[in-house]
């Protein structure tokens, strides 16, 4: 289904079941047991074990098929120069978690669009061998089960391109829509109208669903949130772009050395009234340690535990200078992360998400309808 833009939160309940050009493929639990119920719907159903094997064959073809969607909108983004954190596969598609989506309206297109041009190649390919082998491309008239499994995955091709295509977020025709619309005004202007569009979309597929397939209740609602979401993220890159750390960042760095205590450490906190302290080890930054890293050090190992041995986070360097969209950027990559302002390797100050939330709400993006 759609790329995302990853906004920090790790997915729980999903396993990763491998990686494809290194990008990991993750499975979330909702999907185990939904193959595990369709498994055993069709059993319990009396269509026999051929039929059963073959609903099943499908269910899985059907997943291949979305990895290669997913596979298809993170490469694309590999070649504009943004990274994917993983494809997740979820009863609903699949979600390739793209560490950003650029801003270019045209790479933001090719992103969006490869998608649903890879099923429509794969129906293209299927037809062409259904059809040259001179086998029946209408499910109806498939005699057996490997004929029927050819034919539905024809049409499932065909199906999963058009859903995609719809114009909602987080779908990937709200995208095309959206980088479409970015070419003739801005891109907050764009977001708003495609974000609109998913919002009607999104109503429409809840009503036909409850008269229909509960399905698509659900994936109106991910439509719906998916949309305010998407609306949200733009007006806070916006609020944040160009804006250099230096403006948010407290000012106040108090660092820690690895080869200290966690005692000292805690009370260096308490004394200086800040709770995360960036840790030295012979004059170069190696981490941050919150009250959270020093509480658990002290009560798994005591005051005497060095620095360099209690749990720490990994930290993102930032110069005064660097905007805070990159830094929202950086965080959302890795969500555990602190961001550290620093002077060649001197820790000079924080930003935390707290402080760029803070920014955003006191300066509301400006309506610029009139960029390009
Ligand atoms: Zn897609």
């Amino acid at each position: 289904m759609p790329p995302s833009s990853a906004h920090g939160v790790r997915t729980p309940w999903s396993w990763r079941i491998g990686s494809i050009a290194g990008i990991p493929i993750r499975v979330h639990v909702t999907l185990l047991l939904l193959l595990g119920w369709f498994a055993a719907s069709f059993w319990m159903s009396g269509i026999g074990p051929r039929a059963t094997a073959a609903g099943l064959i499908i269910l899985v073809a059907v997943f291949v098929i979305i990895v290669a969607h997913e596979l298809s909108h993170a490469l694309m983004a590999r070649r504009f120069g943004v990274a994917t954190r993983d494809i997740l596969l979820l009863p609903i598609g699949g979600i390739a978690s793209l560490e950003r989506i650029p801003e270019r309206p045209g790479q933001e297109l090719a992103i969006a669009l490869v998608g649903p041009v890879v099923n429509l190649v794969l129906a293209a390919i299927l037809y062409a061998i259904v059809a040259g082998a001179g086998l029946p491309t209408d499910p109806a008239n498939a005699r057996g089960v490997g004929e029927a499994v050819l034919s539905q995955l024809i049409w499932i091709n065909v199906v999963l391109a058009v859903f995609n295509l719809l114009p909602a977020f987080p779908m990937d025709g709200g995208r095309v829509l959206r980088s479409v619309l970015a070419m003739w005004t801005s891109r907050e202007r764009a977001t708003e109208i495609a974000t609109a569009a998913g919002k009607i979309i999104a109503v429409g597929l809840g009503a036909i669903g409850v008269f229909t397939n509960l399905w698509l209740v659900v994936i109106a609602f991910v439509v719906w949130m998916g949309a305010s979401r998407e609306r949200d993220m733009v007006r806070i890159r916006s609020s944040l772009a160009g804006v250099p750390a230096s403006e948010v960042m407290s000012r106040r760095a108090v660092v820690v050395d690895a080869s200290e205590t966690a005692g000292v450490a805690a009370s260096r906190m308490v004394d200086s009234g800040i709770g995360v302290l960036p840790v030295v080890e012979h004059g170069r930054l190696v981490g941050a340690v919150t009250r959270e890293d020093i509480a658990a050090a002290l009560r798994t190992a005591g005051p005497e535990l060095e620095v360099g041995e209690a749990p720490r986070h990994e930290v993102v360097r930032v110069a005064p200078g660097t905007t805070l969209d990159r830094i929202l950027d950086e965080l959302s990559t890795s969500p555990e992360a602190i961001a550290v302002v620093v002077d060649g390797e001197q820790a000079v100050g924080l930003v935390t998400p707290e402080q760029l939330m803070a920014y955003v709400a006191l300066h509301p993006a400006p309506d610029r309808t009139a960029t390009v």
